[in-house]
């Protein structure tokens, strides 16, 4: 196997905020960083549920946007969720700027929400596997950080493994 000249990110300087993790033909993924990894403590999994819920409802409700939501989903290493959107005739780029502004909306909706949507058998494949009040704590913190102190540019870091592979968390 070829060794692929990859770069990618380097988490050990990575501070919360919203990145561009990858772009493909019509689809881009967004990085929303909630927690500065291996540094702060990392979402619990029972929240960060909650908040993939929550997030999930409110950008596939969102006017204007919703046609564009691909996925919502967490990372597995729990310091933050991504997010897929298609570009459109409306919409023929994203921005991390743009997903700011929705973010913050999304983030100042989910602390004012006092049930979970989607959280019986049927719905959910976990549904007792959540926690409300601290998926507000990071909502809250979040949207703190995305108004105040906001990163949207990624520090590069190469990553080829013994194989020849390449290595990228997402
Ligand atoms: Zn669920």
């Amino acid at each position: 196997m070829e060794v692929i000249t990859s770069f990618t990110i380097d988490h050990s300087v990575l501070k919360p905020g919203i990145y561009v993790s990858r772009e493909d033909e019509g689809f881009i993924t967004f990085d929303l960083r909630i927690t500065e990894p291996n540094k702060e403590p990392w979402v619990d999994p029972t929240a960060m549920h909650t908040l993939e819920h929550l997030m999930a409802t409110w950008f596939r409700n969102r006017e204007t946007v919703k046609e564009d939501v691909v996925y919502v989903g967490p990372m597995g290493c729990m310091t933050g969720m991504y997010v897929i959107m298609k570009t459109s005739a409306l919409h023929p780029q994203w921005t991390a700027q743009q997903m700011r502004e929705l973010t913050i909306e999304c983030l100042q909706w989910i602390v004012q929400q006092q049930e979970v949507p989607a959280t019986t058998p049927e719905t959910c494949g976990n549904c007792l596997y959540h926690n409300l009040p601290l998926a507000h704590y990071w909502a809250s913190l979040y949207c703190d950080r995305l108004c105040n102190d906001f990163h949207s540019e990624y520090t590069k870091l190469e990553v080829i493994l013994d194989n020849g592979m390449r290595f990228q968390d997402a």
